[in-house]
């Protein structure tokens, strides 16, 4: 079943447009928030990923959980799927995973069980995140693969402004707020 469209309120952020020649975080990052954008377009929760491995995208996403009524089609585990798909291999070792919200508690398992090399996030969630945030599931005392952290990483403010946006504009208009979604954001940090 999907959910009938309904109407967004118009997103006052345009897109970035980093330099290909420069792939560091700052450039990852920012796909990760046109993801989020295209989430906001669609009428979902603003967060966006990308997947990157030796400086290509290989998996971008945003959340679809309410287009898709699926509590699990958070951003992370969208793109973990395509990136295991791309690369034809479950064990995204050599990857990097870019996120403009620090991972929930189903997506953080997600990233130590796909074995990603590397996960940096923008904006930390004290209420939700298991990296860091509320908790740290990579520091699970017996875990047998951690992920190096990069937290609070470029864009934290934009990514955050645009959640607090979403939200406070969902809230403005007639339509009733998404729920929480599935513990990502519905009152995102401040
Ligand atoms: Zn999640």
């Amino acid at each position: 079943m999907v959910s009938p469209a309904s109407t967004p309120p118009p997103c006052p952020f345009e897109k970035r447009f980093p330099s290909q020649l420069v792939r560091d975080d700052l450039f990852f990052m920012s796909l990760a928030y046109n993801q989020a954008i295209d989430a906001w377009r669609r009428d979902e929760v603003p967060i966006g990923c990308v997947i990157e491995r030796d400086g290509e995208v290989i998996a971008m996403a945003h959340n679809t959980v309410e287009s898709a009524q699926d509590p699990t089609a958070h951003a992370e585990m969208l793109a973990i799927t395509q990136a295991a798909a791309a690369i034809g291999d479950w064990r995204l070792e050599d990857c990097t995973l870019y996120v403009t919200k620090e991972p929930c508690p189903m997506c953080s398992g997600a990233t130590l069980m796909s074995r990603l090399k590397r996960v940096c996030y923008a904006v930390p969630d004290p209420k939700m995140g298991c990296l860091g945030g509320a908790t740290n599931l990579n520091e699970l005392a017996r875990v047998n693969h951690r992920v190096e952290l990069a937290a609070g990483g470029p864009l934290e403010d934009e990514c955050r402004e645009l959640l607090q946006a979403f939200f406070r504009l969902k809230r403005a208009s007639p339509e009733p707020p998404p729920r929480d979604a599935a513990g990502d954001a519905a009152s995102p940090s401040p």
